[in-house]
């Protein structure tokens, strides 16, 4: 079975072409997944893995970390590009996630001024209050929102709570007055004896339509490239991605990036 990926609270640096010099942040546990999605394509496996026996991290434990490792870069004379919370779940489950947003953000500020923060997250807490208040803080506010069509999230993402619908996500994102980023995941496949096709021309045009209310900074189109644990699931390819995204940006006037 595929588990988690992370076996830290602070991973990396990690080198990439697209972000050049990350850090990460995992809010979740280091040994399971807590998620308020089960989304077929996690690259931290599915929720049934269970949340592992570590529990989550502390804030004063994730400020102690991340200034440890922040003092170890500096020391070394390395650089920094950004810090990103991502890991085994969704980071805004933390019940201190402002918290430690605010301590991220005073260490960033110390250490690598120039870095960013980013949060990728499921959008499922960015209708409360302290959450939204916190994405409303970090430099990228990475929204996921794969389809706006009810019956594909929830064999797509599979939200724990029958309340997460995309209206409702749309509405919270619509609230953030472009402060965000919208990311969406575009795959076919099969799973459980379900097709799912979340780039057929009705869904391309409900999230045309979802993304001209909340009208955000950006839009982010990508697809799998990692093993997944539903496996039967196809990644779309680049050239069709470059389609959509040519298509979306046209229709909606939003910079659309595909990677
Ligand atoms: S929202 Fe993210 S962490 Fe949660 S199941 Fe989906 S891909 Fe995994």
């Amino acid at each position: 079975m595929q588990t988690v990926l992370f076996h830290s609270t602070v991973f990396g640096p990690i080198h990439s072409r697209r972000l050049g010099i990350s850090l990460g942040i995992n809010l979740m546990p280091n040994d399971g997944k807590v998620c308020s999605f089960d989304c077929l394509y996690c690259e931290a496996g599915f929720n049934a893995q269970g949340p592992g026996r570590d529990g989550i991290p502390t804030r004063e434990s994730v400020k102690r970390q991340l200034k440890k490792k922040l003092e170890a870069m500096l020391a070394e004379g390395q650089g920094l590009d950004v810090i990103t919370f991502s890991g085994n779940g969704e980071p805004t489950l933390h019940p201190q996630f402002n918290g430690v947003v605010h301590d991220v953000l005073l260490l960033r500020d110390r250490y690598f001024p120039t870095a960013k923060v980013s949060v990728l997250s499921n959008a499922t807490q960015a209708g409360k209050p302290d959450v939204a208040a916190a994405l409303r803080r970090v430099d990228n506010n990475i929204l996921k929102l794969d389809s706006a069509i009810t019956a594909t999230m929830r064999v797509l993402n599979r939200p724990a709570s029958p309340h997460v619908i995309p209206d409702g996500v749309i509405a919270d994102l619509k609230a953030f007055g472009g402060q965000c980023i919208v990311q969406t995941m575009m795959l076919r496949g099969d799973y459980d004896g379900k097709h799912i096709d979340n780039t057929t021309e009705a869904e391309v045009q409900a999230l045309i339509a979802a993304y001209r209310q909340i009208a955000p900074r950006e839009i982010m189109l990508y697809s799998i490239d990692r093993k997944t644990p539903a496996e039967q699931l196809q990644q779309v390819p680049l050239d069709e991605l470059n389609d959509f995204g040519r298509r979306i940006q046209q229709a909606t006037g939003i910079t659309v990036q595909v990677n």
